[in-house]
Parts: structure tokens; C-alpha cells; sequence
């Protein structure tokens, strides 16, 4: 990496969101250093950006510390489908706790501006609806999700300790649920379920009765914002939301994959797992104001490009 230029490190860059982001920062002239062990992300996500010289890919698990010098940090390393944060808890914790504190170590030795990807789910279950920064959340501690809610709001309290007690550079966005090309196949989360299951002729498996919801950011819109708030003036530390206010019912996410595959495959219903959140939507006005965002792709819309992403991916 050269003198005077941004060196940024993306940990989970490999990932979904992660790979998505590093094409962003490339194409925007960055030195990017992407850490990554691997669990749930793939070097196949970067390989079309492997010929260019400003990146570099580091297999490290963000548990241990980690000593390279760079100026800015998004904190990504995590697993984020209930099948795979569930796969090994303890690992999950771990990831979020200790890999926030090596990372916010990082920070302050570096001096780097640091951003964690938090999420929704430190709202849990919400009894407040859309949930606004300010909602404190409804979440069970030792439930099935919790390593994940729990872990991921532990690194929220890491990230303000550091910026109360360190002065380090921090910035908190909480992402809702977020969909799009690059999205592990088999990683169990809905929209990835029900594209593959409507592709390959299988059984669309709601869990619940299907009323339950859930709000659909597409990907690139998502970047967008994040890139926004790593950008905002120093002292402005979040959280903020941000998402796609529209919400569906799984029931309708089902019916429209269904019409925009074309697909013949019949709905059929499953217990909901324990835990489930019953409804989500985000209160956007903050990010409104501070990142002057908003997202801009309708869910029909993003549909289109997954359901063709996953149709070239699986070859049918
Ligand atoms: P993903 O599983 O595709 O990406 C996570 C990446 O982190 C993977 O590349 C994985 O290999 C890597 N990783 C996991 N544990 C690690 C460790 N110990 N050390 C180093 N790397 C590790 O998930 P994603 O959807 O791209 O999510 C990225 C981040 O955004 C996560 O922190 C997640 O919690 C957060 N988030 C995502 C969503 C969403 O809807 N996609 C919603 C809320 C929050
Ligand atoms: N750390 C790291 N890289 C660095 C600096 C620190 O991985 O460049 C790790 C370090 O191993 C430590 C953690 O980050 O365990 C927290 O660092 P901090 O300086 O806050 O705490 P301390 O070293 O005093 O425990
Ligand atoms: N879901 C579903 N069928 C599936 C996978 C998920 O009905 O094949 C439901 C799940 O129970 C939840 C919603 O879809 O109510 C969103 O699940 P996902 O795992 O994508 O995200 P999260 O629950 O973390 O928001």
C-alpha cells in the first residue's frame, strides 16, 4: 500500500455485503485489505476483482489480534444467517465480542475511523414498530439467536467504550435485512430460500402461517449508505438505520418470487423457529437526514437481478 492513500481494511470483505462493498472502494481508487476466515464468505466473490494490484486478501480469523496499519475499518466479520451464526454460538460470540475488541485495538493504535456493522436484530422481537435508533429492544439473552443479538449488541457497547474512553473514530450503522447477488445459496435466509427453491421446481417453505415481515434492502443501495456514513464528520457516531422501509409479509415475498421466476413450485408451511421476530421495519429519518440516503431499488426490482444472479449460479 502507497503513501496518501486511503488503505482501508474490510474484515468479512469475502463475504456477501462484504465483497460488495470492496468492489465499491476499489472502483472508487482505494487500497483495500480484505481479512477474512473464510466460514461463510468465498474467495469466489472476489475473483473478479483479483486483477487489480490495490487489493489484497488476508485469510485471518478476527478473533486473534491483527497488526497491519491502515486509516479506515469496516468491521463486517460475522456470520449473518440464523443457519450458520447457529452452527457454532460460541464462535459467533466470540467473533463479535473479541473480534470487535481487536478491531477497535486496531483503531486506536492507527488512529483509523472504524465502522461496525451492527444490525436489526439488536431490536429482537420489537414492541415498538418501525424501530427508530432510539428503541432499545426486546431480545431474549439465552435463546437460539442470542449469540448472534447478543454478540452483535456487545460490539455496539465495545464501539461506544472506545469512542467514550479512547476518543477512537467510530461509526455504528445497523443494517436491516439486505438481499442480492453474492448471497450464499444454502445460507437459509428467505429471500436466498425461496429464489433457489422457486428455480429448482422444490416446495417454497414458509415458516409460520407467512404473516410475519420483514423489510428488503437491495444491495447496492445498502453500500451506498454505508459508504455515506463512513464519510459523515468526525464526532457523528450513529447508530443509524438503514434499510428499506417497504414491508412484506413472507407470504407476498413468496407470491412475488413465484410470478417473477415464473416458477410452478407450490407454498408449503413450516414450524416458525423459536424466537422469530413477528414484524420489522426500519424508521429511516436519520439516515435520511445525515446521509442524505434513501434507497432507491423496489424490491420487484431487485428480485429480478437475484433471481437472474442465482439462475446463471445454479444453471437452470
Ligand atoms: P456473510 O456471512 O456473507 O459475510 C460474513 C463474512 O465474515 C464472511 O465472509 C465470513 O467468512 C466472515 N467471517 C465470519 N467469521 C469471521 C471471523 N471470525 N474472522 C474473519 N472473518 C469472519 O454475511 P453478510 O450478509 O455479508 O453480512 C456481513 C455483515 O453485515 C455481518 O456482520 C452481519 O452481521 C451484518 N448484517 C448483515 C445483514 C444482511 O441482511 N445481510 C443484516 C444485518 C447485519
Ligand atoms: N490489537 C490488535 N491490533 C492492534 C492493536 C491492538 O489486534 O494493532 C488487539 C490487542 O491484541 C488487544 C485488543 O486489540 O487485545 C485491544 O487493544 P487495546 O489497545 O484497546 O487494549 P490492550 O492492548 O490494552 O488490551
Ligand atoms: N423464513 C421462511 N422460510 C425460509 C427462511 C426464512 O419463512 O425458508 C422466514 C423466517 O422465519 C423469518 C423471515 O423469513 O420470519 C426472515 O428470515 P431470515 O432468516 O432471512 O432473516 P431474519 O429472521 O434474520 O430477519
Amino acid at each position: 500500500m502507497s503513501i496518501n492513500q486511503n488503505k482501508i481494511l474490510i474484515s468479512g470483505g469475502a463475504g456477501f455485503l462484504g465483497s460488495h462493498l470492496t468492489e465499491r472502494l476499489l472502483r472508487e481508487g482505494n487500497d483495500v485489505l480484505v481479512v477474512d476466515n473464510f466460514f461463510t464468505g468465498n474467495k469466489q466473490n472476489l475473483v473478479h476483482l483479483m486483477s487489480n494490484p490495490k487489493l489484497e486478501i488476508m485469510r485471518h480469523d478476527v478473533t486473534f489480534p491483527l497488526y497491519v496499519e491502515v486509516n479506515q475499518i469496516y468491521n463486517l466479520a460475522c456470520p449473518a444467517s440464523p443457519v450458520h451464526y447457529q452452527y457454532d454460538p460460541v464462535q459467533t460470540t466470540k467473533t463479535s465480542v473479541h473480534g470487535a475488541i481487536n478491531m477497535l485495538g486496531l483503531a486506536k493504535r492507527t488512529r483509523a475511523r472504524i465502522l461496525q456493522a451492527s444490525t436489526s436484530e439488536v431490536y429482537g422481537d420489537p414492541e415498538v414498530h418501525p424501530q427508530p435508533e432510539g428503541y432499545w429492544g426486546r431480545v431474549n439473552p439465552i435463546g437460539i439467536r442470542s449469540c448472534y443479538d447478543e454478540g452483535k449488541r456487545c460490539a455496539e457497547t465495545l464501539f461506544f467504550d472506545y469512542f467514550r474512553q479512547h476518543q477512537t473514530d467510530i461509526k455504528v450503522v445497523r443494517i436491516f435485512n439486505t438481499y442480492g447477488p453474492r448471497m450464499h445459496p444454502n445460507d437459509g435466509r428467505v429471500v436466498s430460500n425461496f429464489i433457489v427453491q422457486a428455480l429448482q421446481g422444490k416446495d417454497i417453505t414458509i415458516y409460520g402461517d407467512g404473516s410475519q415481515t420483514r423489510s428488503f434492502c437491495y444491495v447496492d443501495d445498502l453500500i451506498d449508505a454505508m459508504a455515506r456514513m463512513m464519510a459523515t464528520e468526525t464526532g457523528f457516531t450513529g447508530p443509524v438505520n438503514i434499510g428499506n422501509p417497504t414491508e412484506f409479509t413472507m407470504l407476498e415475498l413468496a407470491q412475488l418470487v413465484l410470478k417473477l421466476s415464473g416458477s410452478k413450485s407450490k407454498i408449503v408451511y413450516q414450524p416458525l423457529p423459536s424466537d422469530d421476530p413477528k414484524q420489522r421495519q426500519p424508521n429511516i429519518d436519520l439516515a435520511k437526514a445525515k446521509l442524505g440516503w434513501t434507497p432507491k431499488v423496489s424490491l420487484e426490482d431487485g428480485l429480478r437481478e437475484t433471481i437472474s444472479y442465482f439462475s446463471k449460479l445454479l444453471n437452470v
